[in-house]
């Protein structure tokens, strides 16, 4: 793919930029430009800088723990048939945003149903930029599950998954922050997610042209820093500003690595495949309707 001059170099100064945990400001379309610079407002309406500093929190984390289904996920129960988990307040609160998010990603197609909604959403990322990152995302009306996304680069003839770094085993959703954080919270704004995700998108077309994870991530584990981490990239072990092979690498190197990979598989339960399900990518790429949301929704606690 053809990227221009310009481009590249947007995305080389806001890496740089991420790893000095500064952070690009997200614009409408979900275009991400280095934070700091002078935005010529075109037309009214265009460049509308999304005030949020969400972002700026959102170190990226290598991947949540992957929770069990909620026990309801096998049956496809009929959206007019309400959760017990539905939060009325939860769902007037996003619902109230869906203009917002409407304005900020022009495009978003929005299915709702009793348990919560799902949007597809399309980010520019860069200007410039050939493809789209496209994100089918799951917002459950429901204090007890967690939102779910999925990104995927799109253009009129192709589309691909973004993963596998900072994507959840084994269903490959994104994994932009913990959710233990507080980057973003249940309530919090639709737009600011989507805004993160959008950085997420970016930050892995880094690694795709410059060969690195641009800022800070979490990588807790020692079997994925061997595997996945560049030398060159910030460390994931917790301290921050000190690159991998210059804080943890030659520890890892030399730490048991049978050991190491069992931890790892206990903690993915056994699995070290990622892909996103069948439906998600039939529904990117044929626009199909969305199954129920029960299906892909995690809990934040074993419902039993
Ligand atoms: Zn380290």
């Amino acid at each position: 793919m053809i990227m221009n001059i310009e481009t590249i170099n947007s995305l080389r100064a806001i890496g740089l930029q991420l790893d000095r945990d500064q952070y690009p400001s997200v614009y409408n379309n979900g275009i991400v430009k280095p934070g700091g610079s002078v935005i010529a407002l075109s037309t009214p309406g265009e460049e509308v800088k999304h005030d949020s500093d969400r972002q700026k929190r959102s170190t990226t984390r290598s991947r949540e723990r992957p929770s069990r289904r909620q026990r309801s996920s096998k049956r496809s129960r009929s959206s007019s048939e309400a959760s017990p988990f539905v939060c009325s307040s939860l769902r007037a609160t996003y619902e109230a945003e869906i203009d917002e998010v409407r304005e900020a990603y022009p495009g978003t197609k929005i299915w709702q149903q009793a348990e919560g909604m799902w949007l597809r959403t399309e980010s520019a990322v860069l200007p410039g930029l050939e493809k789209k990152a496209t994100f089918l995302t799951v917002i459950p009306y429901s204090r007890i599950h967690i939102q779910k996304s999925w990104g995927f680069w799109t253009t009129p003839i192709y589309t691909q998954w973004i993963g596998p770094r900072h994507t959840n085993f084994p269903d490959g959703s994104v994994c932009a922050f913990d959710p233990k954080d507080g980057t973003w919270k249940l309530g919090d704004k639709l737009r600011d997610l989507l805004d993160i995700y959008t950085l997420w998108a970016l930050r892995h077309e880094h690694l795709n042209l410059c060969g690195r994870w641009p800022g800070h991530q979490a990588v807790p584990h020692v079997y994925e820093r061997i595997t996945e981490l560049k030398p060159d990239e910030l460390c994931g072990c917790g301290k921050k500003d000190l690159r991998y092979a210059d804080c943890c690498q030659e520890t890892d190197l030399t730490s048991p690595f049978i050991e190491n990979f069992f931890r790892f598989m206990r903690f993915t339960q056994g699995s070290l495949q990622r892909s996103p399900p069948s439906e998600i990518v039939e529904m990117i790429k044929h626009h199909a309707t969305p199954p129920p949301i029960n299906n892909y929704v995690s809990s934040i606690v074993p419902l039993h």
